[in-house]
Parts: C-alpha cells; sequence; structure tokens
C-alpha cells in the first residue's frame, strides 16, 4: 500500500464508514522507497501492486520522484481516482518511474449519477485523464457500474454508449461492470431514503453480513442489463464492435443511445482546467544533460551563423539537437541542471520565468512560443505540481 484507506472517503456507495477506507494513513515516499527496495532485495521480484483503495496523486508524485532519483526499476500499478491532479505531465512522470497500469472507478458514467454518488469527478474529466495515462504509455481499467439508485433505463443506455466511445477513441483499453450493492457501511445503506431506494432487509447484524437488500422505484429493473453489458465490453476489450450500436447488446428492446455519437470527442479535445499552466509547477527533464555548442552551419536565408546555438542531447536510442537563439540556447543550458530529478536547486516554472526576464527584459511567454520550449516540452521537460 501507498496509503492506509482513502483520502477522498466520500463516494456514497463505498464503504467509507469502516476503517480500511475511512482511516487515511499515507507513508512518505522515502519509507516507500525503502521498502521497495527491500522486498526487491528479498525476493528478486520487480512487479509491484500497490493495492491501494485510492492512491493519492501527490504521493504517486513523491514516490515516482524518490524512485527516479534512486535509479530504482520496478514495474507496478495501482489503484486511482480519474482526478484532474493527474495531468498529462504527471502520467508522464508515473510512466517513466514505472507505472505500467491503472484502475479506477468510472462506475455509472453519467454526469447526473455522478453527482448523487459524490464521485467527484465528471465523464469529461475521466475522458482526459484516461487519455493523458494512455498517451503515457500506462494501461487504463475502469470500473463501471450499473443498477446506483434511480438509474433509469435510459441512463444506463447511455452510460454503455459512453463506455463505447471511450473504447472507440482508445482512452480505456479494459473494463468491467459490477452491479451495485447496497452495503450497510455505505452512506446510501446508511440512509437509503436520502437516495431514493427502501431498505427490505435482512436485520444488519455485523461487519461482514453488510449487504442490504433494496427496492428502487424510480430506477428501472437493473439485473437484466447485467449480461448484455458484459458482452459489449467483452467485445470492446477485445477491439471488437464498437462501430455497433450499443441497443444490439441486449437481448430485449432498448431505448437507442441519447447522448451525443461525439461526446467524448468533444470532451477531449476541450482544455479541462486540469491542462492550465501552473507557475508554482516544478520543472522536471528525465534525460540526460545536454552538451552546448555554439558552432552551427550557415543555412541559406536563415540568418548569420553566428547568432545561432545548439544544445545536443544524447538520448536513450538516439541523438538529437535543440538550435536556436545563441543567447537563449545558452541561457537555457545554464538552467538544465535545475530541472534533474535529483538537483538541490530545483526550479519552479514561475522562478525560470522571472530569470528569463531578468537576463533578456522581456516576456517569457513570448520564449514559451518559441519552438526550443515547445519542443522540450514535448520530448520530455515535465511540468509536476
Ligand atoms: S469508491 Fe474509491 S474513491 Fe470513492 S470513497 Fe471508496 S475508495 Fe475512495
Amino acid at each position: 500500500m501507498i496509503a492506509h484507506g482513502c483520502y477522498w472517503k466520500k463516494c456514497t456507495f463505498c464503504d467509507v464508514n469502516l476503517d480500511y477506507i475511512g482511516r487515511y494513513d499515507p507513508a512518505p515516499a522515502e519509507l516507500l522507497a525503502d521498502r521497495i527496495e527491500e522486498i526487491v532485495a528479498q525476493t528478486g521480484q520487480n512487479g509491484f501492486h500497490f493495492v491501494d483503495e485510492a492512491a493519492p496523486p501527490l504521493l504517486l508524485r513523491d514516490l515516482s520522484l524518490e524512485l527516479l532519483r534512486r535509479k530504482v526499476k520496478i514495474n507496478w500499478w495501482t489503484n486511482i481516482r480519474f482526478e484532474k491532479t493527474f495531468s498529462a505531465d504527471l502520467c508522464r512522470l508515473m510512466a517513466e518511474a514505472g507505472c505500467i497500469a491503472v484502475t479506477g472507478g468510472l462506475e455509472v458514467a453519467s454526469d447526473r449519477l455522478l453527482k448523487k454518488m459524490k464521485k467527484g469527478v465528471s465523464v469529461a474529466q475521466v475522458a482526459r485523464v484516461a487519455r493523458d495515462f494512455t498517451q503515457a504509455g500506462i494501461m487504463v481499467h475502469a470500473y463501471l457500474m450499473y443498477g446506483f439508485p434511480t438509474q433509469t433505463e435510459q441512463e444506463t443506455v447511455d452510460s454503455l454508449e459512453v463506455v463505447r466511445q471511450l473504447f472507440e477513441h482508445n482512452v480505456i483499453q479494459s473494463g468491467f461492470w459490477h452491479q451495485f450493492a447496497m452495503t450497510a457501511h455505505s452512506p446510501v445503506g446508511r440512509n437509503p431514503e436520502e437516495y431514493g431506494v427502501v431498505c427490505t432487509g435482512p436485520e444488519f447484524k455485523g461487519f461482514a453480513e453488510n449487504d442490504l437488500y433494496h427496492e428502487d422505484s424510480e430506477g428501472c429493473s437493473h439485473e437484466q442489463y447485467g449480461a448484455g453489458l458484459s458482452r459489449a465490453i467483452y467485445n470492446y476489450m477485445h477491439g471488437m464492435c464498437t462501430d455497433w450500436l450499443v441497443s444490439e447488446w441486449f437481448e430485449f428492446s432498448v431505448p437507442e443511445a441519447a447522448v451525443s455519437p461525439f461526446m467524448i470527442e468533444q470532451a477531449l479535445m476541450q482544455k479541462g482546467k486540469e491542462e492550465e499552466m501552473q507557475m508554482g509547477c516544478r520543472l522536471v527533464w528525465l534525460g540526460n544533460l545536454p552538451s552546448f555548442e555554439n558552432s552551427v552551419k550557415k543555412r541559406k536565408g536563415k540568418g548569420k551563423a553566428a547568432d545561432k546555438a545548439k544544445l545536443v542531447f544524447v538520448g536513450k536510442h538516439e541523438n538529437w539537437e535543440l538550435t536556436g537563439h545563441k543567447d537563449e540556447i545558452k541561457w537555457l543550458h545554464n538552467q538544465f541542471s535545475s530541472f534533474l530529478v535529483n538537483s538541490s536547486n530545483k526550479k519552479t516554472l514561475g522562478k525560470l520565468a522571472e530569470d528569463y526576464q531578468k537576463t533578456f527584459d522581456r516576456s517569457f511567454a513570448g520564449f514559451m512560443r518559441s519552438q526550443p520550449w515547445k519542443t522540450l516540452r514535448q520530448v520530455g521537460l515535465l511540468l509536476i505540481k
């Protein structure tokens, strides 16, 4: 475990009143890395399944930095919430530190019901976060739910349509549908009427006998959808039939999906708040230090050679160069050691911007639009909160 319990502990279907969820107790990243190194030394195993209920993103950040700093090579995977703290850059950092898969709850894939279950995420946000994990090379498995109190037939069909689109755009690669179960230790189990259902027994007799029956007069008859949902996801996971109408998966007549067929495409095009630039973010460079060279051959019509310089990077698979104005490239070269994972002189984007403005007496925003900066961001200069 990275942390005992769940830092969120709000989902209304979850056993938040029990210790294993409700008592959040994280371990510091250094201690986790010590334990990991010890387990690798004792067992020779380097695959770790962190069995957290929902691993906290900032602790995953710290652990990733610590593993990279110590050059510990492991593969790991864990449960997460699809929350906006998982920026594209954090996903890349985690991948570099050995994360190969995450599992997380999309649950009913309906904004109305996600709100009712206090999941704290929206479908659009899940899509963008899952996309960022996938693009970083981390596989995404979604826990899906049907039969939440008051869920209608239309909402069940629509949630399958959302899941179909997520597979179609390859932002999730795996998933499983569970039918909602009302437990005595969850907020719904404790106050069923508040969620529109009636508890019909049995009398709660203790910790392990915690499943309660309920009647959901507002919702549909949930059990009958399980087989169709499972058939659909089995095929989607094998890359098949994402072009079928979702109504075709059921052996009885259901309405067509009412959500837009472009819902996920549009969500992926939107810039979420999670992608806004943060001046407080730390700059992290995952490669080697580049070398500086000021001898760039003059190319026809490309200005004077004397004004240009380049940084030469030695990569894992190939070497590459970054060319730009000599004064800026030299300045950038001087900054690089502060971007390294083990730097004692860590730098935020805000500090870098200040330094740039002091050195050149011009706005950093212009430099951020320049090709050298864009290239560096693309190849792995990360901004980590
Ligand atoms: S469902 Fe997951 S995220 Fe929600 S409270 Fe339970 S453990 Fe936490």
